[in-house]
């Protein structure tokens, strides 16, 4: 077995189960605020809804025709209220990513779009039937007249195509088939189909008439997502671009295909949060300029000066075209940035006790956050696994830091068992391990996990199994 325990337990001061946790109240108002979300998000769908009742609008289900009509406004309504959240979500608002993570919320931002898309086309078809039976035209037809005879109908009509275009190339089996800047650009059609819609929203029907104060709500919802969309994908970047400056200082080999990148920069100590976040990179070189990354930082940032001027690390494996690039940028490239974000760090801790688990470049946010989180000696477990030795990234510095810092360290090298669904390497498997054999404790600990997708949804599988519960569980996804 090279399950090996590498760190001697130091003279510990084992903290009791009893002991003060100083992470109860960080937990429990992210708890509160998550709640908070999802009573906001509840509330916006209803609000929605009760600007159509306020207006008298169930007065429509009098007759057929106006039950169709009366669906179809609802439909619209709660569709593009759904967008609308959408948008939100993607904007990287800092409230929503300390509540819940970049990548929870790109998830569920992911997670509404089908159920947006049906919205806007129920709208479509319900209005139409509806119309259509009040003048006695079949739905086609009634689609056909609205379209030329009705004023910036034509725009909405575009506005449901592009719709579409969105969501169908944001299905996971159609998006894993073009690479990653094709499906951007079509997503970034998102906005061309929200601002084509806009205008027979306030056109067309009475509910938005000019003097209505659900026209005054409804523009006021719009103009603040814009809003938010504006400064923090736009403004918010740029603003920390300028103000820190960044600039490659080293480019340092780690092992065949990974570098760790060392970059200068001033006021650092105003950009980072607790270690292990992540930034969005653009490196400023000819033909990288263009290439956002996200990429972890894999170092506590270090400041040199009162004014705060320091250096950031990251250390990226060579995944890609842009990424095997990376490993030949000059010192002196300046980086623009967009960030810090993600949960991967000591904001998201709920319990004294912490177990981090990392696999192949995976590793590198766990040595960022071994580094800074606060742990009594003894109350922190670190597991690297990679195929062999070599692949255990910047495993020498986290060696020494589990030395310094009281934490017991486990090296998982080794293939997987052919057939078997495990994260465990085949020896460590057959011997029966579980992620509990390796801290006895784990059901009471916060337990960090990065690594490939598949592996770490087994490591999490693993940790449910032994009493983990979700809130302690705390996953950085690579991929997108
Ligand atoms: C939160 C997070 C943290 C990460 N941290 C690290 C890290 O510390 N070290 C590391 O080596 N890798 C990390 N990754 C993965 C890394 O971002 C991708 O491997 C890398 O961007 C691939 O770029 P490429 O141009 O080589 O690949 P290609 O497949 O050629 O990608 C082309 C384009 O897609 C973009 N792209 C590719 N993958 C992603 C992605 N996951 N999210 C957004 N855009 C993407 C690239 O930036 C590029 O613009 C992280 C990913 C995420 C989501």
């Amino acid at each position: 077995m090279n399950t090996q325990l590498l760190t001697t337990r130091p003279e510990v001061r084992r903290s009791s189960r009893g002991a003060a946790n100083p992470f109860r109240g960080q937990h429990r108002r992210r708890l509160l605020r998550a709640d908070l979300l999802a009573v906001l998000f509840w509330a916006s769908l209803a609000g929605a809804i009760s600007l159509w009742l306020a207006d008298g609008g169930a007065a429509g289900f009098s007759t057929p025709a106006g039950s169709f009509t009366a669906l179809g406004i609802v439909a619209g309504l709660a569709g593009m209220d759904l967008v609308l959240l959408m948008l939100l979500l993607a904007a990287r608002i800092p409230v929503i990513d300390r509540t819940v993570g970049h990548d929870r919320a790109l998830e569920f931002h992911r997670k509404l779009g089908k159920p947006a898309l049906y919205l806007l086309l129920a709208h479509g078809v319900l209005i139409a039937i509806g119309y259509g039976m009040a003048e006695g035209l079949d739905p086609v037809s009634e689609g056909v007249a609205l379209w030329v005879l009705v004023p910036d109908m034509w725009l909405a009509y575009i506005s449901m195509l592009l719709f579409i275009a969105v969501v169908v190339t944001s299905l996971v089996a159609v998006r894993r088939r073009f690479p990653y800047e094709f499906w951007y650009a079509i997503h970034l059609l998102t906005y061309a189909a929200v601002l084509t819609s806009l205008p027979h929203q306030f056109s067309v029907g009475s509910l938005f008439a000019e003097g209505t104060w659900q026209r005054w709500y409804w523009l006021a919802l719009c103009i603040a997502t814009g809003a938010a969309l504006v400064y923090y994908r736009i403004a918010q970047p740029l603003i920390a671009t300028f103000r820190h400056q960044l600039t490659v200082k080293r480019v340092v080999g780690v092992a065949p295909g990974v570098v760790s990148i060392e970059m200068s920069g001033l006021r650092l100590d105003q950009l980072t949060g607790s270690g292990g976040r992540f930034f969005i990179w653009r490196f400023l070189a000819p033909g990288l300029w263009w290439h956002p990354h996200p990429f972890s930082l894999s170092a506590e940032p270090v400041r040199f000066d009162a004014a705060g001027q320091g250096t950031l690390r990251i250390t990226v494996r060579n995944l890609g075209r842009g990424s095997a690039r990376l490993a030949a940028l000059k010192p002196g490239t300046k980086v623009a940035i967009e960030g810090p974000y993600g949960l991967f760090s000591t904001a998201a801790r709920s319990r004294n006790h912490v177990v981090m688990v990392g696999a192949g470049i995976g590793i590198t946010p766990i040595r960022a956050l071994l580094e800074s989180t606060p742990f009594q000696p003894g109350n922190a477990t670190v597991i690297l696994r990679g195929h062999s030795e070599s692949e255990l990234y910047l495993g020498e510095e986290i060696l020494e830091l589990c030395r310094q810092r009281g934490a017991t360290l486990f090296h998982l090298t080794g293939p997987r068992p052919a057939g078997v669904r495990t994260w465990l390497p085949e020896h460590s498997a057959r011997a029966g391990h579980r992620l509990s054999s390796f801290d006895p404790r784990l059901a009471e600990a916060d337990v960090y996990v990065c690594g490939p997708g598949a592996w770490a949804r087994n490591v999490l599988e693993d940790a449910r199994a032994a009493g983990v519960r979700d809130d302690q569980l705390h996953y950085e996804r690579f991929d997108w």
